[in-house]
């Protein structure tokens, strides 16, 4: 089982110099292996392969001990595989008729992280004061807030610079967990709009008061930026409160979906939700939903694994109908998004939107099978339903 643990790192004035220049490092190589690929494929019709790029750079890294030198011989392999991966994943993409983006250079704004193996280059040494050691940069202060687990190893080791704040990500492969044997509820979850999530028991959760703080903020930012002359001074500064704000948004928004899919999990057996990329297709269009769904993405990954070490199932199922279908009787109750509650005219029930949805999807979890009444349509259950996949 693979687990990543982030600390903050505080390095002094001259270690943050010295993470720079290393990521100014990464960041030339990676764009100079990108060059490479290109100029060879335009001279001579051939790609150029990982092991070719090793052998070229390692030779160059020896040439030049006071800039590409400076970066650990791994974390160069580490950042040619990075690039090749990139480029992988575009000739897979190109294959499948996609309309894949060429790589691309990477600018000072676009490239953050340096990949490192533990112990290579790079060591996390506890203690009274925990440190991290990076070659080249010295010992870094940590805030190690929390403690490793007993049994991890450190395997791959990530430096992160995000809006100028310095960080390590440590992916630590655990010994599989014996996984309990759950009782208790089933629950489907609604992923609204107007509600942040409805539970099928009737519970609506909304976003905590402190994060629409921070995104009321966030959007005077915004403003401030857009106002402010392209290549001026006052513009570089909005940009980096942008940056700052952007950077507590999702530290919030983080912080609350551990705590919740947390909840989530230790409390129910089995938890159903609607299949996201599914849900997308079905999106209407006109709704601006990319921050949103960003959020929930999150949600599902965190709830994914929280569940998967509680013994908890979690089952995703097609949208279809989900938040249009009576989930007292099945028929299909047609109603504009602005239109937040469900009222039936067969059978008289009336519920909040979100949470008649979120009975849908637990019903089409629990009862895959389930059919109506003839001539209704119950919640896109059914043959479609089958597809549901375990996250
Ligand atoms: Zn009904």
């Amino acid at each position: 089982m693979i687990r990543t643990y982030r600390y903050r790192l505080y390095p002094t004035n001259a270690q943050a110099r010295a993470l720079d220049f290393l990521l100014w490092q990464g960041r030339t190589l990676y764009n100079a292996a990108l060059e490479q690929r290109i100029t060879v494929y335009r001279e001579t019709g051939k790609g150029v392969s990982y092991p070719q790029q090793w052998a070229h750079f390692r030779d160059l890294r020896h040439a030049n001990p006071d800039t590409l030198g400076q970066l650990n011989a791994t974390s160069v392999q580490q950042m040619l595989r990075r690039l090749d991966k990139t480029f992988a994943a575009f000739f897979r993409r190109l294959k499948a008729g996609e309309k894949p983006g060429f790589p691309r250079f990477k600018g000072r704004d676009r490239f953050h992280s340096l990949e490192y193996r533990h112990g290579d280059g790079c060591k996390l040494r506890l203690g009274a004061r925990t440190m991290f050691y990076v070659q080249n940069a010295g010992e870094v202060k940590v805030k190690f807030h929390r403690p490793l687990p007993d049994d991890a190893t450190i395997k791959h080791v990530v430096i992160k610079r995000r809006a100028s704040k310095w960080h390590v990500c440590l992916m630590l492969d655990l010994p599989d967990p014996v996984i309990p044997e759950r009782t208790g509820p089933a629950v489907g979850i609604d992923m609204g709009l107007a509600h942040l999530l409805a539970l099928s028991d009737g519970t609506l959760v909304e976003n905590p008061r402190w994060l629409r703080q921070s995104l009321a903020q966030l959007r005077v930012a915004q403003r401030r930026l857009s106002r402010r002359q392209k290549g001026s001074a006052h513009r570089r500064k909005a940009a980096a409160q942008v940056a700052r704000l952007h950077e507590r948004v999702a530290n919030q928004r983080r912080d609350f979906w551990h705590k919740l899919t947390r909840q989530l999990a230790d409390t129910y057996s089995l938890i159903a939700l609607e299949n996201l990329t599914l849900a997308f297709m079905t999106a209407n269009r006109h709704l601006a939903l990319s921050a949103h769904d960003a959020g929930l993405a999150e949600f599902q990954q965190l709830l994914a694994y929280k569940a998967e070490e509680a013994g908890t199932l979690v089952v995703t199922v097609n949208p279809a109908y989900t938040s249009q279908a009576c989930s007292a009787c099945g028929v299909v109750v047609q109603k504009e998004l602005s239109v937040r509650v469900h009222v039936c005219p067969d059978c008289g029930l009336t519920l909040d939107r979100d949470v008649n949805a979120a009975r849908n999807i637990l019903m089409c979890a629990v009862n895959p099978a389930r059919t109506g009444p003839p001539g209704r349509n119950v919640a896109g259950c059914g043959a479609r339903a089958l597809e549901s996949s375990l996250l």
